[in-house]
């Protein structure tokens, strides 16, 4: 079981949240999980957002 406070860092945009998602044990605010879910793949913010994607997949790989 993971803990967790009430407010967390988000990885992508390093904001204190309040609301957001986890994803294999790191926060995504609420802002920039609605940002990556509407962002397409030619706005040039995407290779950003794959990035932070990465980071936590990796993270959560090894
Ligand atoms: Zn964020």
């Amino acid at each position: 079981m993971q803990q967790w406070t009430d407010t967390t860092e988000c990885i992508v945009c390093h904001s204190i949240k309040p609301e957001g998602i986890r994803i294999c044990g790191e926060f995504i605010c609420i802002d920039c999980e609605q940002a990556i879910v509407h962002t397409s793949v030619d706005d040039p913010e995407y290779p950003l957002y794959v990035e932070c994607m990465k980071k936590i997949w990796i993270s959560a790989l090894s």
